[in-house]
């Protein structure tokens, strides 16, 4: 191939989006989850150190949900944070990878998910919104401070070149009805659930307004282009 050729090839060669993987376990135990009730359900996505982008397992944490909007407990957040140090994992591993689920067909993310994920998670060098709807569409974007604000969206994928751990379909109905509160409609004392698991959490580092890294709010990331190449 002439070297002109190439060059033209390149240029219109599609950018590879990164992606946001799922071993078959984490994958089938978050459709699970997703279609045992009427609600939405959160989670956080845990990964391992060497692949902060392969989520291995769907961690529940106790949260009062409606069909429209999950509120995680503060106490539940912190104790998430502290059975995951216990087992060797950092807060990188376990708590950048916000994961819920719509109940109808659409994936996009509302106007309170995307205040909730900058509230919660714009402090981080880095985290992921990933939300699967019902109806199978999925949604994830990569979030990140330095050099930013900016994110991207992310490609989803299962990975099946991971092991297959099987399904425990006891123990995840077990899990969904001792953590997630199904409540018919919205209350905005709901809110109030999630108010102080910033400060209890590591993510909660850098929420004082004096703080060099505080971001507002309304601040939100710039969208970017895919070419942008991704923090790790
Ligand atoms: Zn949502």
């Amino acid at each position: 191939m002439s070297l002109k050729k190439k060059r033209l090839n390149m240029l219109q060669s599609k950018p590879r989006r990164p992606k946001l993987r799922f071993t078959p376990t984490a994958w089938a135990k978050l459709l699970f989850l997703r279609d045992l009730g009427p609600t939405e359900v959160g989670a956080f996505g845990v990964t391992r150190p060497g692949d902060l982008l392969l989520v291995d397992e769907i961690q529940l944490v106790h949260q009062r949900c409606t069909e429209t909007f999950v509120a995680f407990d503060d106490i539940a957040v912190a104790e998430h944070f502290e059975t995951q140090a216990d087992l060797g994992r950092r807060p990188e591993q376990c708590g950048r990878i916000w994961i819920h689920t719509h109940p109808g067909n659409s994936p996009h993310p509302s106007r309170v998910d995307v205040q909730t994920f900058h509230r919660v998670f714009g402090q981080c060098d880095w985290a992921v919104m990933f939300i699967i709807a019902r109806g199978g569409q999925a949604y994830a974007e990569l979030s990140w401070r330095h050099g930013g604000p900016a994110s991207i969206r992310l490609g989803v994928e299962v990975d099946y070149s991971q092991p297959f751990a099987g399904c425990d379909h006891d123990l995840w109905e077990h899990e969904y009805l001792t953590r997630v509160e199904n409540h018919a409609q919205f209350d905005p004392q709901l809110m109030d659930y999630e108010d102080d698991w910033l400060r209890v959490s590591p993510l909660g580092a850098g929420t004082d307004r004096e703080s060099v890294v505080y971001r507002r709010p309304h601040e939100l990331p710039i969208h970017r282009e895919s070419t942008e190449p991704a923090p790790f």
